[in-house]
């Protein structure tokens, strides 16, 4: 085996990452909460990346530069595009 492939109702780690910013909004559709939730249980990483929204958004309502920095670079790279996307979807307030 030279590949890890996901089974069909698993999720990748940049699935989570980019579905992350719709499950702290609540706006994850039941099954996909769980399935997040479940992978969630399992993964440092994901677990370290949601925590960091989580407190980020909570105290600023934003990602900042700082907090990025702090995550590893695949990490971050993968944030960031999430994140300015959706920030895209979002008119300032
Ligand atoms: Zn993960």
């Amino acid at each position: 085996m030279t590949q890890d492939v996901p089974e069909d109702d698993d999720l990748t780690c940049t699935q989570v990452v980019m579905l992350i910013t719709d499950y702290l909004d609540d706006a994850l559709p039941t099954t996909e909460r769980a399935l997040l939730d479940e992978h969630l249980a399992d993964c440092d990483g994901c677990s370290a990346v949601l925590e960091q929204f989580r407190t980020t958004v909570a105290v600023t309502g934003t990602l900042a530069q700082d907090d990025v920095d702090r995550l590893d670079d695949t990490t971050r790279e993968e944030l960031l595009g999430v994140f300015r996307r959706w920030s895209a979807d979002r008119p300032p307030a």
